[in-house]
């Protein structure tokens, strides 16, 4: 699945918010997206381990207490046939894990005018 971006218009102030989704197609292109201590373990995951299945791309995740949208670049590594490595991502206000956001997007916050 190529990169695309999608739009999430509030319904109250009418201002768009644009968010990327999608994968890259190999994981040396994952690594570019990569940052700090995530791109040192993968690298070393596929150096030292055998690598079963990789996912990677621009995710939407939300927090569950404040709904504020997020857009990281996410990856998901299994290798060792038991092994699983998933960096974790938090709000920066909540302080508490995030979780993969559902549709509508439209039901989280607005950056703009802080309204769902
Ligand atoms: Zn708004
Ligand atoms: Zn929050």
């Amino acid at each position: 699945m190529p990169e695309q971006s999608i739009e999430v218009e509030c319904s109250h102030c009418h201002e768009a918010a644009h968010y990327k989704l999608g994968h890259d197609s190999d994981i040396d292109e994952a690594l570019t997206h990569l940052k700090g201590k995530t791109q040192i373990q993968i690298k070393s995951i596929i150096k030292n381990h055998k690598l079963d299945k990789a996912e990677y791309g621009y995710a939407l995740y939300a927090c569950p207490k404040c709904l504020s949208l997020y857009n990281p670049y996410d990856v998901r590594v299994e290798y060792d046939e038991i092994m699983l490595f998933q960096p974790f991502y938090k709000c920066q206000q909540c302080n508490i894990t995030l979780t993969k956001a559902k549709q509508p997007y439209t039901d989280y916050i607005c950056k703009e005018c802080g309204q769902n």
